[in-house]
């Protein structure tokens, strides 16, 4: 009926998620509002884990905070005794404020600051995904300075061409990203790491992009990587112990988009590493995989009011909510589409083709561009789908707006996770 199955429509025709009347929600918590489905969140979560247990075993899966990060889905996170991709200092300040288990943390990023690697090095995060040789003897030189022993994984450009938006697709040869496998600077990293003090050499990680519908590329990364893995056994007798996969999988944010279940992702490359393994001759490594987008984008939805209606004769009709590319930048980003509601009528006849646009003092400040809808008026609620990822982690203060709330709905009830942020909260830090 709807894009995901945490969504559905009451007795007073108003549309649901997690059983709770979305119209109430809006009344109680104000728009624009971000709510997410907790206990959908948790059976994404369960979904990947039981996969891994089941095709693998010897693996496990990290949640990437980036896709929405605060201290409530870290806590949930570890929770479901899965592991925390973080990618600044931020991310990982949130994770520890959180209580989350330093072990299970692996910090990524083409560009950490000593500051960070030093807070990674004193809160001993499980792993370091080093990207580049100079990040790699800062980081030797840190621990050297407080005697520890880090344990790291390289990023690797597998040299990948994944079919997603370009912004978004990581895993060739032209990204900022890693060090390419192809032209042997990959190898030299791991040799050159081998040497150097206080670095303690574990793994490799590729992350070939996001928002991905083929299986093959990841496949493909998978032969690619576990080979490398074997090749470096060969050449240099250097034992690798962590291959980590990375995310991507892509998600259903319009009812045409089909992706694989997840399930069958994981199912298909570990028959991938284990057939390599086996003809390499190699022990198999502990896989990872970082899933962000899949875990929270289908769980939440962004709800919002409608204000002002224009309509432009033969051109185009304008329904301008309040919010916009403040709590969700990814159309003026990427030209990302998304599916629509109305909360008062979801499932009514769509007929009138009207562009969604936020309040925002930019002519692409759009949510939703033609999209088809039942007729609506101010002071109607319209809720965006499949806004759980990359949209409250993306979101900004320009034009001096204000950060809406998330509220988590579970066991059909409504718990606040981040507040609404207050006019005196955007000069918190005003001179
Ligand atoms: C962004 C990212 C992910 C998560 O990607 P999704 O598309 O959200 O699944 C995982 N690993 C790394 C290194 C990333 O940069």
């Amino acid at each position: 009926m709807f894009l995901t199955d945490c969504l559905g429509i009451n007795e007073k025709n108003n549309l649901t998620i997690g059983g709770l009347d979305v119209a109430d929600l809006a009344k109680e918590f104000g728009t624009p509002l971000y709510l997410m489905d907790e206990d959908k969140i948790r059976e994404n979560c369960r979904i990947y884990k039981n996969a891994m247990e089941k095709y693998y075993g010897k693996g496990l899966v990290l949640y990437a905070s980036k896709a929405f990060s605060c201290r409530y889905i870290c806590r949930l996170v570890a929770e479901e005794g899965m592991g925390l991709d973080v990618v600044s200092g931020g991310e990982l300040y949130t994770a520890i404020s959180a209580g989350f288990p330093m072990d299970k943390v692996y910090f990524h990023g083409n560009n950490k600051t000593a500051q960070e690697l030093t807070l990674a090095v004193d809160n001993n995060v499980g792993r370091i995904v080093v990207d580049n040789i100079s990040e790699l003897e800062m980081l030797s030189s840190i621990a050297k300075s407080k005697s520890k022993t880090v344990s790291v994984l390289f990023r690797i450009k597998p040299g990948i061409e994944a079919h997603t938006h370009e912004f978004i697709s990581t895993g060739r040869i032209d990204s900022k990203f890693g060090v390419a496998l192809e032209t042997g600077e990959a190898e030299e990293i791991i040799k050159y790491a081998k040497s150097l003090a206080n670095i303690d050499v574990v793994g490799v990680h590729c992350h070939i992009g996001s928002q991905i519908f083929d299986i093959d590329p990841f496949l493909l990364a998978a032969e690619k990587m576990t080979g490398f893995i074997a090749d470096i056994k060969d050449r240099h007798g250097i034992e690798i112990a962590e291959l980590n996969l990375g995310g991507g999988f892509g998600i259903k944010y319009l009812s045409s988009d089909d992706p694989v279940p997840y399930d069958e992702y994981i199912k298909a490359v570990s028959g991938v590493v284990k057939d390599v393994a086996k003809k390499r001759g190699l022990t198999l490594p502990k896989i990872l995989m970082e899933p962000g987008r899949s875990i929270v984008a289908p769980a939440g939805i962004t709800v919002y009011t409608v204000g002002a209606v224009k309509e432009i004769p033969n051109i185009r009709t304008y329904v301008s909510v309040d919010g916009g590319m403040c709590d969700n930048p990814r159309y003026i980003m990427y030209g990302s589409e998304y599916e629509a509601v109305v909360v008062g009528n979801p499932l009514g006849l769509r007929e009138k083709t009207v562009t969604i646009a936020g309040k925002c003092c930019e002519s692409g400040d759009i949510l939703v561009k033609d999209i088809a809808l039942p007729l609506v008026k101010a002071g109607d609620l319209i809720a965006v789908l499949a806004t759980g990822a990359y949209n409250y982690s993306m979101a900004s203060n320009y034009n001096r707006i204000s950060r809406p709330p998330v509220v988590m709905v579970s066991g059909k009830k409504a718990r606040l996770a981040i507040r609404r942020e207050s006019y005196e909260d955007l000069m918190r830090n005003d001179l």
